[in-house]
């Protein structure tokens, strides 16, 4: 018993201070939000287009633009390109409410979207219970949404827990492309989820289907079949970005995902009254 506590007093506190305090640091390799110089881009160039995989890179003017909620971020357009007009910054702050906001375009910055939804802050600002529902996933979004329970990143202290039934949720938080075997037990799922409810979807396969857009077996990810509140690009979305979205969807941050002195910063306003 001695040898336990003198462990755990060695260990010391191990919970990230973020948002509190600095967030986490990314791994060299991480790629975040990608920015398109389309000055650079001679007439006719299609190289990014022909190297992407997920067919997230298309026409945009003379340049091109980058759809994130289909991008798995692998950095092949990136390298194609013979002009240095594609790079991916350390931005991990990807989401959006909307698809549209997905979408880089030439010459974008690469701040954040306001994704403050004052609603969803009204009625689960506090406490939020979500039924993660794995449609055909490859593990990978699952792995970085499960670790945000784990002692490294304590999701509960913010009042947000992944629960084992619907019915005990305030909403779905969607993974993988919906392959056909799992679309009726997604609908059902979410059926059961009393409201009001959100959905969250979180990696480019929940959002557009990913790699597997278009192939007979999947539905494309859930847009087009649940209404969605809020879009985490990655394949996998790193934890941070899951949580910075979680955070600063709620108001539990500010737009920048900083947490102001004294908790929740952003006023939301009581549940009937208008925005
Ligand atoms: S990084 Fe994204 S946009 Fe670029 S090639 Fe890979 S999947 Fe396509
Ligand atoms: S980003 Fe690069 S590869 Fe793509 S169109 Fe512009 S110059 Fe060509």
């Amino acid at each position: 018993m001695l040898r336990i506590i003198r462990a755990r007093l060695r260990q010391g506190h191990r919970t990230t201070r973020y948002p509190a305090g600095p967030p986490p640091s990314l791994p060299e390799r991480y790629a975040g939000m990608p920015v398109i110089d389309g000055a650079e881009c001679p007439s006719g160039c299609s190289r990014c287009i022909d190297a992407c995989p997920a067919g997230a890179v298309a026409r945009c003017g003379r340049s091109v633009s980058i759809d994130t909620g289909m991008c798995v971020f692998c950095g092949a357009c990136e390298t194609a390109c013979p002009r240095g007009a594609i790079s991916f910054t350390r931005e991990h702050r990807l989401a959006s409410r909307d698809r549209e906001g997905l979408i880089v375009k030439p010459g974008a910055a690469p701040g954040p979207r306001d994704i403050f939804d004052a609603k969803a802050a009204a009625v689960f600002g506090r406490s939020l219970k979500l039924r993660q529902v794995s449609a055909g996933g490859c593990n990978a979004c699952e792995a970085d949404t499960n670790v945000l329970g784990t002692v490294g990143w304590d999701l509960g202290r913010f009042g947000i827990q992944f629960v084992a039934s619907p019915r005990h949720a305030d909403g779905l938080l969607v993974t993988g492309p919906v392959t056909l075997n799992m679309r009726e037990a997604l609908l059902s799922t979410y059926d059961a989820v009393p409201e009001p409810r959100i959905v969250i979807v979180t990696g480019a396969c929940a959002i557009s289907g990913g790699l597997f857009r278009g192939m007979p077996a999947t539905s494309g990810g859930a847009e087009g079949l649940l209404p969605v509140d809020l879009y985490i690009p990655g394949c996998p979305p790193h934890p941070l970005t899951i949580l910075d979205s979680l955070l600063r969807f709620l108001g539990r941050t500010g737009p920048d995902g900083r947490k102001a002195p004294g908790g929740r910063i952003r006023a939301a306003k009581p549940v009937g009254e208008p925005e």
